[in-house]
Order: structure tokens, then C-alpha cells, then sequence
């Protein structure tokens, strides 16, 4: 059966380059989905030379055929939804009705959720968006939903107000009147993309629509499997996309995992196989390792299969995209962790036990990098290792930034 629902999310901490695979396998779509997280994602394509990076946004609203989703699991921050979409008007991309839609039950993201998170994220070393505080209140059951500013406008000055009598004694920073007046502007544009998207994606599923599921995050930053508590505040995983977009029958799913050729973690938590000598150095500036979203460097380290083979089994991921190859072949000299040691040298396998990770060491094979080619024994042999210890076929490898760059051995619709 050809895949109807497709799922692309990453298999490490982010910044796998799941934007750019996505841009890649919507022209096989009809309808982009984001399903989780919020504007803590930052997403960058390259199109024609021209970067665009979208926090909220799915990828397909670059491409006027499609029919763009924020699910009802998106933390819609209605400030910068309204943003992004104003500078797609201004670079003369549609914006409209019929080419974005916003789910009527998401969360939103409000100003006083930032402050909470710029004040209160420093351990975790959040991207300061919002996401614990609105996750908070939603899982609360007190957050403001698009159907409940939409009906009761009022209630986001009560929300403003409730905010400002407790936030001194929790020790919290001010919100002025004017932002609140922002995002009750912001919500006026966005009311107008709001509706049932859960049924609408229902009928296009009858119809035998292509429906593509943009992950955000990564399966390491997974509240429930992640590397808790340092992890972001939803569930990341493949096999959570569907139902997270109400797809509750996904028949002809497949979900695909994007892992980078090397890895990187933004924030704080465990990594086992950072490399803080010159090679990881090297991975930050040739890899351009810097957030999209915070512009903070991220750290960087090795591929680690244990992880990976951890993240495989609990997501439903059944094929792989490895990108950014071409950063390995730049470095020239790289490592691959395939097993863990402890103290006494005993092989241990993944845990999430943060404390447990200290004192771990990866067990490295090091390989020498060539030309950044499909086909030359060095990626070769690397796509070999990745598949006969996760026992996942490879699909796909990239080796630059644009969509040019990527050869794609099988074509995921057609799997
Ligand atoms: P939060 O999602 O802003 O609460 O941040 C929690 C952790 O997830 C922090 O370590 C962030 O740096 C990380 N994080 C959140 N979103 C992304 C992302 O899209 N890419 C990479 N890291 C992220
Ligand atoms: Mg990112």
C-alpha cells in the first residue's frame, strides 16, 4: 500500500534538519500538518538561495498548492503566528484561509508565558518560547484556547490580570497593557484561519489525501521517552503524530526519522558523546551550529547508535533520512558511538537516568570522511553500520542545504 500519512520527526535533540526533509517529501503531499511543540522550533529551508525559517508555520506554505495545518496539540503563540505570517505576505507568498489553518482547540501561547519561561527555564535551558508555562496550564486545564478567545475576547485581559496579581510574589516580571493589546490584534488575524482541522484532515483521509505530519523537536526531547527532565514539554515521537493531529486510524502510516550525521543538543542534559576538543569545534562552525530559534551555539558530539537504537524502538520509526554529510566530509575525520561502557568497563545499554549517564563512555569506531557523494565507500559504509544496528533501511542522505542537495533511494509515498 502506498503511504497516506507520512510523519517526519527527528531522531535526536533537533536541529536534525527535519525542515529541510519535509520541504523535500511536500511536493508528494497535499496537506503539511505541525501536530506538536510551538514556536520553540525554528526550522530552516533553503529555496533558490533564499532562507526561510518558520517556528510555527509548516514547511508547505511555501508552496501555494498545499494546505497548511497547525493541529490541535500546537501551542499557538498568536503574536508570532501573526508575524510569520506577515513576512510571508511580504516576501509574496499566500497567506489566506484556504492555504493556512489553525485548529480551534489550541493552546495559546501568551506573553505571560514567556516571561515565566525566560524566568523560570534556566535549568532546563529552554528556548524561553512559553512551552512549560502554557503546557502547565494546559495540562491544568485552565490555558485559553483559540475557541475561547474567539468567543470571549475578554478573557485574555482576565488571563493578563490574573497573571499580574500573582506574578509578584512568584517573583515574575511585569507584562505592560500594550502587549496584551498586540496579542489581541494577532488573534483577530488568526481567528480567521481558525477551524475544525481534525475534521478536515477526516474528509481529505476519505478522499485518500497525502497528508505529511511535520515533527518538531526531536524523540531525545520527548517528555515521556526523552532525557526527562531536560526535554521539551510534549510528545515528540512518530507514532505519537497522528493521534496528536487526530488521525486516530492511521492507516498507511509510515514514519520517518531524521537523524544528522553527527549530533547536537542546545540547552542543558545529558550527551554522552559531546566532543568538547577542536573536532567539536570544527562540527559547530563547518555545521553552522547555531539555534535558529535562540541563536545559541549548540554543543556538539558524535552519531551515537545507543541512543538511536533506543529512539527507534519507542517512536515507530520505519525508515531513515541522515543529513548533513557534507559537514563530515568538510571535518574529514569523524566518530560513531556503538556501545556504552560504565566505570568498571561493563557494556550497559541506553537509560534516561541522567544521573546513571555520568561516567559513561561511548565506544567509538572512527572513520575518515570523503567527497560528499551518495555513492563513495565512506557513505557507504556508514548508511551500512546505521542499518545493520538499527535494523532500519536508510532512504535518504543529504549533503548540502538545499533541496538539490539530498538523493532520496526510495520515495517514502511509495513505500
Ligand atoms: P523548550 O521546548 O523551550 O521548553 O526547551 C526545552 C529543551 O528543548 C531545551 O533544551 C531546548 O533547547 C530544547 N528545544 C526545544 N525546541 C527545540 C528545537 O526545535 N530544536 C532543538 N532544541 C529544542
Ligand atoms: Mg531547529
Amino acid at each position: 500500500m502506498a503511504t497516506r500519512i507520512l510523519a517526519v520527526t527527528g531522531l535526536q535533540w533537533g536541529d536534525e534538519g527535519k525542515g529541510r526533509v519535509c520541504h523535500d517529501l511536500a511536493g508528494g503531499a497535499d496537506i503539511v500538518v505541525r501536530a506538536q511543540g510551538g514556536a520553540n522550533a525554528g526550522h530552516t529551508i533553503y529555496r533558490n538561495g533564499q532562507k526561510f525559517v518558520f517556528h510555527l508555520l509548516p514547511c508547505g506554505v511555501l508552496s501555494s498548492e498545499k494546505v497548511n495545518i497547525l493541529g490541535p496539540a500546537v501551542f499557538v503563540d498568536p503574536i508570532r503566528l501573526a508575524g510569520e505570517l506577515s513576512g510571508l505576505h511580504d516576501a509574496g507568498i499566500d497567506a489566506d484561509a484556504g492555504h493556512v489553518m489553525v485548529d480551534y482547540r489550541a493552546p495559546l501561547v501568551m506573553p505571560w508565558h514567556w516571561a515565566a519561561d525566560q524566568a523560570g527555564g534556566r535549568k532546563i535551558g529552554t528556548t524561553g518560547r512559553g512551552i512549560g508555562p502554557v503546557a502547565l496550564s494546559f495540562y491544568g486545564r485552565k490555558a485559553l484556547t483559540l475557541a475561547d478567545v474567539m468567543h470571549a475576547p475578554e478573557a485574555v485581559y482576565r488571563s493578563w490580570q490574573a497573571y499580574m496579581k500573582t506574578r509578584e510574589c512568584l517573583g515574575l516580571p511585569g507584562v505592560d497593557e500594550d502587549t496584551v493589546r498586540q496579542v489581541r490584534e494577532a488573534i483577530d488575524v488568526i481567528s480567521g484561519l481558525a477551524g475544525d482541522t481534525v475534521a478536515y484532515l477526516h474528509r481529505a483521509q476519505t478522499r485518500g489525501k497525502r497528508i505529511l505530519l511535520e515533527g518538531a523537536q526531536g524523540a531525545l526531547l520527548d517528555v515521556l521517552f526523552g532525557t526527562y527532565p531536560f526535554v521539551t514539554s510534549s510528545f515528540t515521537a512518530a507514532a505519537a503524530l497522528p493521534f496528536l493531529a487526530g488521525l486516530g486510524r492511521p492507516e498507511d502510516f509510515l514514519g520517518i526519522g531524521v537523524v544528522k550525521a553527527y549530533t547536537t543538543r542546545v540547552g542543558n542534559g545529558p550527551f554522552p558523546t559531546e566532543d568538547h576538543t577542536k573536532l567539536g569545534e570544527m562540527l559547530r562552525s563547518t555545521g553552522r551550529e547555531f539555534g535558529a530559534t535562540t541563536g545559541r551555539p549548540r554543543r556538539c558530539g558524535w552519531l551515537d547508535l545507543v541512543a538511536l537504537d533506543y529512539v527507534c524502538r519507542v517512536t515507530g520509526t520505519r525508515a531513515l533520512v541522515i543529513t548533513k554529510l557534507d559537514v563530515l566530509a568538510e571535518v574529514g575525520e569523524f566518530r560513531v558511538a556503538t556501545a556504552y561502557r560504565d566505570g568498571t568497563g561493563k557494556t550497559v545499554p541506553w537509560t534516561r537516568v541522567t544521573k546513571a549517564m555520568e561516567g559513561l563512555k561511548p565506544v567509538y569506531e572512527t572513520f575518515h570522511a570523503g567527497a560528499p557523494e551518495p555513492d563513495t565507500p565512506w557513505v557507504k559504509q556508514l548508511v551500512q553500520l546505521i542499518e545493520s544496528t538499527l535494523k532500519i533501511p536508510v532512504i535518504g542522505v543529504t549533503m548540502g542545504p538545499e533541496t538539490g542537495d539530498a538523493t532520496y533511494f526510495s520515495d517514502p509515498w511509495n513505500m
